[in-house]
């Protein structure tokens, strides 16, 4: 159903990013890959599935790297068809001793370059008429919990400023929409997972029981795949004239 089409997915070594990557692949996108760590496995895991694969290692809190990064997709790939704006960190602390620079970082990483991603790549999706702008936010774009001052106000903002630039390009064949997952088992949450395992000196499954039960009525994890599929059918025909949702994909945490 893509094929042709080309996908940026920022922080796509790892976790939600990487499962997005892979389901757009399956589709026969080609993708770009972006983030920190090891990137050839990932790589490698795109390309046996028959498709172009790229990689650019640009820092998503330097906006002049978002832009190296869109150059270089428009010069190797002709464009980004596909802006899917994944990378995101966490940090969990009371406002009181929350570190100010985990603040910046957070709002760089999470909401910032989300904006400079789309505003170097909507030009060319402009000037195809087609484009799909998919935000990663979260179950915390819409509602907040405790500790996470820094990320629930950016994820807030993703939701925000997927609402505008919806209507920006309400009349193109662009469309921004974010996906708002409840927790989903990547190395992001495995970490509170272990903090809370160390701290209430419990074992592993049972802070993750634990940590499930306190949102997710589903009782279960989202997983990578699932929002991957999602992406996949934001991506698709029936999709055209969704614009500027913040989609759950939650387990039910924020219908409560
Ligand atoms: P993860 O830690 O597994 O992956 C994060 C990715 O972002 C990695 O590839 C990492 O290298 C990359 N990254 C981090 N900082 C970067 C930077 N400065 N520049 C470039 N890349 C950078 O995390 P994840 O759980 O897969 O999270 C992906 C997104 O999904 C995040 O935006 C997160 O907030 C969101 N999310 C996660 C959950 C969850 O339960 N895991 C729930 C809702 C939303």
């Amino acid at each position: 159903m893509l094929h042709g089409k080309i996908a940026l997915v920022t922080g796509s070594t790892s976790g939600i990013g990487h499962g997005i990557a892979l389901e757009l692949a399956k589709q026969g996108a080609n993708i770009i890959l972006n983030g920190f760590g090891e990137f050839e496995p990932a790589k490698a895991e795109v390309a046996a599935l028959g498709v172009k694969v790229g990689y650019h290692g640009a820092d998503m809190s330097k906006p002049a790297e978002i832009e190296a990064m869109i150059t270089y997709a428009n010069a190797e790939f002709g464009g980004v068809d596909i802006l899917v704006n994944n990378a995101g960190i966490q940090h969990v602390a009371p406002i009181e001793s929350f570190p100010p620079e985990k603040w910046d970082a957070i709002i760089a990483i999470n909401l910032s370059a989300a904006f400079h991603a789309m505003r170097f790549a909507i030009p060319g999706m402009r000037a195809k008429n087609w484009g799909r702008v998919i935000s990663i936010a979260s179950a915390h774009g819409l509602v907040g919990s405790a500790q996470k001052v820094a990320y629930v106000a950016a994820k807030h903002g993703i939701v925000g400023m997927t609402k505008v630039v919806a209507l920006e390009t309400a009349t193109t064949g662009i469309t921004v929409n974010a996906i708002c997952p409840g927790w989903v088992l990547t190395p992001l949450v495995q970490k509170q997972i272990d903090d809370r395992a160390v701290k209430e000196g419990i074992p592993v499954e049972q802070a993750s029981r634990e940590l499930l039960s306190e949102k997710e009525p589903s009782l279960q994890f989202t997983t990578p795949e699932q929002l991957g599929g999602l992406a996949v059918f934001l991506c698709s025909p029936a999709a055209d004239n969704i614009r500027g949702v913040a989609w759950a994909a939650d387990g039910g945490w924020t219908a409560q």
